[in-house]
């Protein structure tokens, strides 16, 4: 598979996609050094992922500047994205010496529960946050004693084939965690339906989530899915005009769009409409896209010329459409719309394209944030704190800011409503998403 900058189009690698004896050598490999990691004492797989997160600190740059190559991140989310990488190993490395179960007073005797690990996990990666998704997943199943599988997309391996060396420098035991590059249809569904694999953490679109929790019921086998979505935000009269209009165009075009959360959609009370619309657009004149490399860069390019295809195909009759570079690479403008009837106010863009639609009162906003099969993230902007408080709860997402547009914190839980998703991850309890709870009864008779 050749591996493209998709800022320039030029060659970048050329890797080798696991056929399925290669993944099933691969988990068999996992499956040994499942035996040996689940026994490692607590304190010393918490000093194993230290180590880990020094050496992820230590090649942040590198990281960071395989981001930029490989999937065409700004130079500023790829440093934050490396960084979080880092902190995301730091904050589980704090876990296993946590994972501790609870005693339940019984008569008889004591009752008390254990947090085992599962075996062999499975995670597979989509392109748009190759690396920080890897280790969303990976962090807190190593924490709890699993051994790991990373598949990353095909358009995005390098993080992820980085990371693993990392992980066998700071003296993570060979096996315990793998980078198997391949395609979906193979490696990955080779992971999903081979028995050895306990769990499947699966990013990607909702299309794939469905297929995969269909094959994965066949054997009872544990999923997370974090899937696709097409999120609120939400502005009402009596907000902060200015800096709601200010602040929409990087909730959405951030990673030029390419983000599950991104705000697709901005509903917009009807007596500042005008008023938001004119000031977003301003907004989005000023946003800079071209060379990622370059420090001041808002924006780079999309992923791949398919893709770029695909965010072309559903844009006819835009508002306003801001500036984008000539010449090579996979360039798409950030394009506001207006229209309520077009297929990019329902379905998932994941491009730097926006819509923006009045709405009447509070109920009606509530009902046109919620008329979707999504429920991933969303933000809300009023003054008035009650109303913060009433469609916050009323919005069905699972990660929402009010006044602000912020949804990931590596120490709070991440994850979807309804089509988004199932299960969480990150924040204090990703551990139970990689752990069974047994009970043991012990007779004092
Ligand atoms: P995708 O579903 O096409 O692919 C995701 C991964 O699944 C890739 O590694 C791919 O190789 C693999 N895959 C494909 N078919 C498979 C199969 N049959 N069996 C097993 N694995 C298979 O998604 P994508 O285009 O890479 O990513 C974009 C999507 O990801 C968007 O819908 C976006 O919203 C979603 N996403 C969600 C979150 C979240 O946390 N909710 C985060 C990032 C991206």
């Amino acid at each position: 598979m050749k591996i493209i900058n998709p800022a320039t189009e030029q060659i970048l690698a050329d890797i080798e996609l696991a056929d399925p004896v290669e993944v099933d050598r691969v988990i068999e490999k996992a499956r040994k050094a499942y035996r040996t990691w689940k026994d490692v004492a607590p304190g010393e797989r918490a000093r194993l992922l230290r180590r880990f997160a020094a050496l992820v600190e230590e090649h942040a740059e590198e990281l960071a500047q395989l981001e930029i190559a490989n999937a065409g991140h700004t130079v500023g989310n790829a440093r934050w994205e490396a960084g979080n990488v880092r902190d995301v190993l730091n904050f589980y490395s704090g876990a296993p010496e946590r994972n501790h179960g609870i005693q339940i007073p019984v008569p008889g005797g004591i009752d008390v529960t254990f947090q085992e690990p599962l075996g062999v996990v499975g995670i597979i990666v989509p392109w748009n946050f190759p690396m920080v998704i890897m280790m969303w997943g990976a962090a807190p199943a190593l924490a709890a004693g699993n051994t790991v599988i990373v598949k990353p997309a095909e358009w995005t391996p390098m993080s992820a084939l980085k990371l693993a060396e990392l992980a066998l420098a700071a003296g993570l035991p060979e096996g315990v965690l793998q980078v198997l590059p391949g395609e979906g249809e193979v490696a990955g569904a080779r992971l999903v339906e081979h028995p050895d694999v306990a769990k499947i953490v699966f990013t990607g679109s909702t299309e794939v989530g469905k297929l995969i929790a269909a094959q994965a019921a066949q054997q009872v086998k544990r999923v997370t899915l974090e899937l696709g979505g097409k999120s609120a935000n939400i502005v009402f009269a009596d907000a902060d005009i200015d800096k709601a209009a200010q602040s929409a165009p990087m909730a959405v075009f951030d990673n030029s769009g390419q983000d599950c959360c991104a705000r697709s959609r901005i509903l917009v009370e009807r007596s500042v409409h005008d008023e938001f619309l004119a000031k977003l657009t301003e907004a989005v004149k000023a946003i800079k896209t071209g060379d990622p490399t370059s420090e001041d860069t808002q924006m780079g390019p999309l992923i791949s010329a398919e893709h770029l295809a695909r965010v072309t195909s559903y844009v006819r009759d835009p508002y306003f459409q801001g500036a984008h570079p000539d010449g090579p690479g996979y360039w798409f403008p950030p394009t506001i719309l207006t229209g309520a009837d077009d297929p990019a106010y329902r379905e998932e863009v994941f491009g730097p394209v926006v819509s923006v639609v009045a709405f009447d009162d509070e109920a009606d906003a509530l009902h046109k944030a919620n008329d979707t099969p999504y429920g991933l993230s969303g933000s809300i902007w009023t003054r008035d704190v009650g109303r913060a408080l009433r469609v916050a709860r009323g919005v069905e997402a699972g990660n929402l800011s009010v006044n602000s547009h912020s949804s990931v914190r590596y120490w709070t839980p991440f994850g979807g409503f309804k089509q988004s998703g199932l299960g969480r991850e990150l924040g204090p309890d990703a551990l139970t998403a990689f752990t069974e709870t047994k009970n043991v009864f012990i007779s004092t008779e």
